[in-house]
């Protein structure tokens, strides 16, 4: 069933020349009152699109804008599995720790390590914005 609860994911979107010319975000964020954060964007020499963000609102919101974008032609990635961590940059400081929900990032009491179990994952993308030293990225699969 789907519910009204509040939902966040990263995607990555790739679309044809024609869309890049339509306001597929404003209808987007008009329409089905969602908010969307861009991370990346890039129109190829062909002027195709790419664009990674993070599509936020109610559930059901989600789900119909999610369709209404497929409906128009554009082809949609779920990046989940694509959030890593570069080891060389983590400090272990642990500011992430607060902001990750399913506790995919959370501290070893032990070690005093944070560690990262991907499996856990939403790709809520919260540990993006607050590592202060981007180690956690989001990136789509593909050469985007
Ligand atoms: S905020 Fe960044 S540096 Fe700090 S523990 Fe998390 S990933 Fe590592
Ligand atoms: S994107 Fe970062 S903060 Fe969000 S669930 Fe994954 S590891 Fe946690």
């Amino acid at each position: 069933m789907v519910s009204s609860k509040h939902y966040s994911k990263i995607i990555s979107l790739h679309f044809s020349p024609d869309v890049v010319r339509r306001p597929m975000m404003y209808n987007l964020a008009k329409q089905f009152d969602l908010t969307f954060n861009i991370l990346k964007a890039r129109i190829s020499p062909r002027e195709e699109g790419h664009m990674i963000l993070e599509l936020s609102g109610k559930e059901e919101d989600y789900k119909k804008g999610i369709s209404y974008l497929q409906e128009h032609g554009i082809s949609i990635q779920d990046v989940a599995q694509s959030i890593s961590r570069d080891e060389d940059s983590c400090t272990h400081c642990g500011m992430c720790t607060a902001l990750c929900l399913p506790r995919s990032l959370c501290l070893d009491q032990v070690t005093r390590k944070v560690l990262f179990d991907i499996s856990k994952c939403t790709a809520c993308g919260m540990c993006t914005r607050i590592c202060p030293v981007e180690a956690m990225n989001a990136e789509a699969n593909g050469d985007f």
